[in-house]
């Protein structure tokens, strides 16, 4: 199996000091960029959120479940990778969510233009771990998104951060469901 690591949304919006900050988000991106750093993987790709209007994902009244405090929009540093993660590390990055909500990164294209499944296929990848922010929206999607594309897929839960712990046991019975591992 060739297999690639994806690294969802590790911005800086979604970490501590951000405005929409995951508990754990930061030491998130200081243990990806030791798995990176470990050479374990044959590609790395990682994905953005990547807003200029999203329309309703924005609320000033967010409930935190459908729309969300204004983040991640293109130009600023919430957008950017959270240190020590930087975009050299990559050999791809996936941007999603221009002018609508976008939680899997298989949303995402390169600024190439080409779509994350048709990039892995390209490099013969044929599975993937997911790691990331948060475990509970963007990794879940693009975790789920992966196994329906046919990759065989582990999520790295000690590489993740969640919006709402309480949302775990429900995501790890639609990853058992979908054939996603946890490790
Ligand atoms: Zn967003």
């Amino acid at each position: 199996m060739r297999k690639a690591l994806i690294v969802v949304d590790v911005q800086n919006d979604f970490c501590e000091g951000g405005s929409l900050a995951v508990v754990g988000g930061a030491q998130v991106a200081i243990d990806v960029e030791a798995l990176i750093n470990s050479g374990t993987y044959g590609a790395v790709v990682a994905t953005r959120d990547h807003h200029i209007d999203p329309g309703t994902h924005f609320s000033d009244n967010p409930d935190f479940v459908d729309s969300w405090p204004r983040h991640c929009v293109v130009g600023t540093d919430g957008e950017k990778f959270h240190a020590p993660l930087a975009a050299p590390m990559f050999d791809e990055i996936f941007f999603k969510g221009e002018y609508t909500a976008a939680y899997s990164g298989f949303e995402g294209k390169s600024s190439s233009g080409a779509p994350l499944v048709n990039w892995l296929r390209t490099w013969g990848i044929d599975a993937v771990d997911v790691c990331g922010i948060a475990t509970d929206y963007c990794v879940r999607a693009t975790a789920l998104d992966a196994a329906a594309e046919g990759f065989a897929v582990t999520v790295l839960e000690d590489l993740t951060a969640a919006v709402s712990n309480d949302n775990l046991p429900k995501v790890r019975a639609e990853f058992d469901a979908a054939g996603v591992m946890t490790g």
